[in-house]
């Protein structure tokens, strides 16, 4: 197919995409009162994150943070740990930065244009076209992997949706193909057609769909092929030994560096490598402490975008202080503290088995 014979079939999607929409559309939180810092907020937790573990989220951050100035204010140890547990931590010190400077170079007015959203820190440009076309009726594509999937398909390209030059000759063709009005209302319809019809894996859902008349890859039958993706690099393996180190009723934390992964979020002790059992207790007496109980051992993983974090995590009392810069946290205080979800299966060895560990 030529690339005029392409943007014919995406400039019929609008009209049966809005019908389907009126009847069909998700009833999220963000939608029932819209407001750009809403709809900014929803979206940027929405990224990398399913919409159902989103909403309480949302809706615990809309309770403590009710206007850009609140979360511009607010404190940031309650700021992370409102997002314990949604991951990409810098999604939440971004929102705070860009809250900080729509304070102080828009008195706290929302910027209400495409141009001058892209120019906020963790904005980029699906964001600031999900925002300007939603909150302000912008006519400005909202163009996420959802979105490109359903383009790739109805028009059958098997153009690599991964190739930067690709995607931004999909995003162009959406933009044309955008009606005149109801532009935010369009972007979320194709969000809501991807999330629900046009699924990702397995077998979309066609006869429900409202392009199925018009839709390449469903004449062809060539669906689940659409849309191309180069193979993603493996993850990188990083092996870790993490000690969750109690002190009768406290366990030992730290806090990780200003820059970098996690940057700021408080952890348990670790080192590179996976130690056997007797290196664990050189490495425990390194820091100056004595074992007193050796309590479980469990292995553990988590997968970051580009990283996998491999680890053998120790439980174990001890006796003694440790290095200056820790800090010995009771129930209390450990809660109040935001440990990233990377180290959830030790958080929840306490949690679970707190009275006998504790
Ligand atoms: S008809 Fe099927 S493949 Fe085509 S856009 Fe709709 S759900 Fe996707």
């Amino acid at each position: 197919m030529s690339h005029m014979e392409h943007q014919e079939k995406l400039n019929q999607l609008s009209a049966p995409l809005l019908r389907w929409y009126d009847e069909h559309r998700r009833h999220l939180p963000w939608r029932e009162e819209v407001s750009a810092y809403r709809t900014w907020v929803s979206e940027i937790m929405l990224q990398q994150t399913r919409v159902s573990a989103v909403i309480p989220y949302f809706q615990r951050f809309m309770a403590a943070f009710p206007t850009v100035q609140d979360l511009a204010d607010a404190d940031p140890e309650q700021l992370m740990k409102l997002w314990e547990g949604l991951g990409y931590y810098s999604r939440a010190r971004n929102l705070q930065k860009a809250a900080q400077v729509i304070v102080a170079q828009y008195g706290g007015q929302f910027p209400d244009s495409y141009e001058k959203l892209l120019t906020l820190p963790g904005i980029g440009d699906y964001t600031a076209g999900a925002i300007a076309s939603i909150a302000f009726q912008q006519r400005v594509p909202a163009v996420d992997g959802n979105v490109l999937r359903v383009a790739a398909r109805m028009t059958g390209s098997r153009l690599d949706i991964l190739d930067t030059k690709n995607r931004k000759l999909f995003r162009d063709a959406m933009a044309e193909a955008m009606p005149q009005e109801r532009c935010g209302a369009y972007n979320q319809a194709l969000m809501d057609l991807g999330a629900m019809v046009c699924l990702p894996n397995g077998a979309p859902l066609c006869e429900e769909c409202p392009a199925q008349t018009f839709c390449q890859a469903s004449a062809l039958g060539c669906q689940r092929e659409l849309p191309v993706r180069q193979k993603k690099k493996a993850r990188r393996v990083e092996k870790k030994t993490v000690f969750l180190l109690l002190r009768g009723g406290e366990v030992a934390l730290r806090q990780r560096p200003d820059e970098g992964l996690l940057a700021g979020l408080w952890e348990y002790p670790h080192v590179e490598g996976i130690l056997d059992e007797s290196a664990a207790a050189t490495q425990v007496a390194q820091w100056g402490l004595t074992p007193h109980q050796w309590i479980k051992t469990i292995s553990f993983k988590h997968e970051f975008t580009h990283i996998r974090w491999e680890m053998r995590g120790y439980i174990l009392q001890i006796r003694g202080d440790g290095p200056t810069d820790w800090i010995w946290a009771d129930a209390e205080t450990r809660r109040q503290r935001a440990v990233p979800s990377a180290f959830e299966k030790l958080t929840r060895e306490i949690e679970e088995n707190g009275s006998v560990i504790l």
